[in-house]
């Protein structure tokens, strides 16, 4: 699908009351409405900037280890991030290609404001099609209903009222942010943007508990100070591979923009010995920052105070966009003074004689604890409010846009009635997500990795299609054409699996060739060259989803026949009164977690992080022990 760079005017809102009203117009936001509306929802999209929706906060990238898997469901489910993605990557990579096809997942450098330009575009070609509507505003309350239990739509900055039947907040680090560098601190969401201030109040008076985490930004430069002879180049694909389904419609992918390089370099123990000599101007050392941080992506002077044994710390140059001469300095984000920033980042070979465009930064803001949240977003005590992204607690563009199209969808879904649309973990990474958010606390932002997918050999990225669009199409998410190109995908591969098994191999003793397939060493790739086997027709996705099927398929057995053992664990209730403080031999931090969280079934308990699998077991027995006895 080809995506037009240039936006289209936005129709003037109407201002008439909405099925589902959707506050912020970032990843989850824009996903959110789409969703909605496609589903025949009347949808309206409020958020500060028309010309701002998809805006790419920090890194310009899309993807990445856990993240490209969320992508490809993303897209399956009918969303836009892949599409985007495609239409706008400047770089292309499958990553961990030298693992196996479960752990691989794709990952794209972008140009950010093109990525944006075209989510504008999108969005206003979807006002044309669907009852859609954009409205540039400031959200700063919540209606409440009469009985303080239901959200019956928003309040602007200018007082205007919003009708929604459904209300579903994605601010993202908007909420009660603040921006701090050194000892600067000032209000905003992000850079030159405003903080959102009235809903934390709202939230809290509804009853909702609330914490605050940080997240961190490093500095953009300019693209000529760089000494460009002394980094070294690091390339994408030679052939690259999309994250949407639809981009293999016209044959291979071609990507639409033109593909350029980035660059690697490294901190060195000067610039440590910098960064250690201020860290007491940092406002997280200084104890200015309450919020936590996320641990897997610490700011450069997280990484040198606490790896203090390593003599350097990698750097990725990635060219912001094809138009911008911007440069961000992936693994250098940081909320030092401007001076200190100016002196550590000239002791990094290569980037002696530096410009900034923009010094780094940490913000500070409000999320809402998501343990609070059913599995389809909706908060449980409030009817008709859903929050999706950030303000749940997590980090990405990929984590958001995946709640945001859940939240969407299961708020028009519960407009018109319906029932929700639910996915399990062993069915999707989108469904590891929210049952993840949904049964714990996250105390510093949670991002996706495919670790946390117990049944990942079910979830790899180049069969999303397979597991999602038809449940996408029978509820109206997916098209007929999406619908028509997946089946139409898995029939060629099944025709190639049959003639895989019915092709005999001399060479292999009269072996089938599928059977020959399992082999590490042999690929299609193998068999298509020395031992004339014919694949064609089908494309550069059907081969890797032939290959991985037929190479996993004893795995993939084992899984499914765990995926039906914890099946029948999962649904053993739990007791709404069950007494954990009183089950002898439990361990004292699991008595706390579950006291604390009440799950309702002991497949949820599994799940809390701290509960380990003899706790689950003593669970186990005693509720056994219980159902028996009465
Ligand atoms: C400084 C910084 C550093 C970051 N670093 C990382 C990182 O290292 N790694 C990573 O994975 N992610 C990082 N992120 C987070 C990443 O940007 C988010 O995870 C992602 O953008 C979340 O998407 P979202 O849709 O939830 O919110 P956002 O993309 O933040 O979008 C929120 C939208 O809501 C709008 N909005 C907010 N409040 C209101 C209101 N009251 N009324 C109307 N509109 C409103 C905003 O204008 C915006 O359009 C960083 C973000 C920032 C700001």
């Amino acid at each position: 699908m080809t995506v037009s760079q240039h936006p289209h005017p936005f129709p003037e809102p109407s201002t008439a009351s909405y099925d589902v009203l959707v506050v912020g117009g970032g990843h989850a936001g824009v996903e959110a409405a789409l969703a909605a509306a496609r589903l025949g929802a009347r949808t309206g999209l409020i958020s500060f900037s028309k010309k701002g929706l998809g805006e790419m906060s920090c890194n310009p990238a899309i993807g990445g280890l856990g993240k490209g898997q969320l992508v490809r469901e993303v897209d399956a489910l009918g969303g836009i991030m892949g599409i985007i993605a495609d239409a706008t990557g400047i770089q292309f990579k499958m990553l961990n290609t030298a693992k196996g096809f479960a752990v691989q997942a794709p990952r794209c450098q972008s140009d950010r404001h093109r990525y944006r330009d075209a989510v504008v575009a999108h969005v206003a070609q979807a006002c044309q099609r669907y009852d859609l509507e954009v409205i540039e505003a400031e959200a700063k309350g919540l209606l409440v209903g009469a009985d303080g239990k239901r959200i019956d739509g928003v309040v602007l900055g200018d007082g205007t009222e919003l009708r929604g039947t459904a209300t579903i907040l994605t601010t993202g680090t908007f909420l009660g942010a603040l921006m701090y560098r050194g000892n600067e601190v000032e209000e905003g969401g992000r850079a030159e943007e405003p903080a959102s201030i009235g809903l934390t109040g709202a939230l809290a008076n509804l009853g909702l508990e609330l914490g605050r985490l940080k997240t961190g930004t490093p500095a953009r430069i300019a693209r000529d100070s760089v000494d460009w002879t002394a980094v070294q180049p690091e390339t994408g694909d030679h052939k690259p591979s999309p994250f949407s389904f639809s981009s293999f419609d016209d044959g291979d992918f071609v990507p639409a923009l033109e593909q350029v390089a980035c660059h690697i370099t490294w901190t060195n123990p000067a610039t440590h010995t910098l960064i250690a000599n201020n860290v007491h101007l940092a406002p997280m050392y200084a104890g200015k920052i309450s919020g936590t941080g996320p641990r897997y992506c610490p700011s450069v002077e997280d990484k040198v105070m606490r790896f203090a044994d390593r003599d350097r710390h990698q750097i990725f140059l990635e060219p912001e966009g094809l138009s911008t001469d911007a440069i961000y300095l992936n693994g250098l984000s940081t909320s030092l003074p401007r001076d200190v920033q100016d002196d550590f980042l000239r002791t990094i070979t290569g980037l002696e004689n530096l410009e900034f465009q923009r010094h780094g930064y940490a913000v500070e803001y409000d999320y809402v604890l998501p343990s609070q949240l059913d599995p389809t977003l909706a908060v449980g005590s409030i009817a008709g409010l859903y929050l999706a992204g950030q303000i749940n607690g997590t980090s990405g563009y990929e984590e958001a846009a995946a709640q945001g199209l859940m939240a969407g969808t299961n708020a028009a879904l519960w407009c018109a009635g319906r029932v929700p649309f639910l996915l399990e973990r062993h069915e999707a990474y989108i469904g590891v997500l929210v049952d993840d958010l949904v049964v714990s606390r996250p105390t510093e932002p949670y991002r996706m990795f495919s670790s946390r997918a117990e049944y990942r050999l079910l979830l790899r990225q180049d069969d999303a299609d397979r597991r999602l669009v038809a449940r996408a199409h029978a509820i109206g998410l997916a098209t007929d054409v999406d619908l028509a190109r997946m089946e139409a995908r898995f029939n060629r591969i099944d025709a190639a699996k049959e003639r895989l098994k019915q092709a005999k191999l001399r060479s292999f003793s009269g072996k089938s060739a599928a059977d020959v397939l399992r082999r590490p060493e042999i690929t299609l790739d193998v068999l298509e060259s020395e031992h004339s086997l014919d694949f064609t027709g089908l494309t550069r996705a059907d081969r890797v989803t032939l290959e991985a099927d037929i190479k996993y398929a004893g795995y993939v057995k084992r899984q499914q026949e765990a995926v039906m053992r914890a099946a029948r664990q999962e649904g053993v209730a739990i007791p709404h009164d069950f007494d954990f403080k009183g089950l002898e031999g439990l361990r004292s931090e699991a008595v706390e977690k579950l006291a604390d969280l009440r799950p309702q079934t002991l497949g949820a308990a599994s799940r809390i992080a701290g509960i380990n699998p003899p706790d689950v077991a003593l669970l186990s027995v005693h509720i056994q022990r219980l159902r028996t006895r009465s």
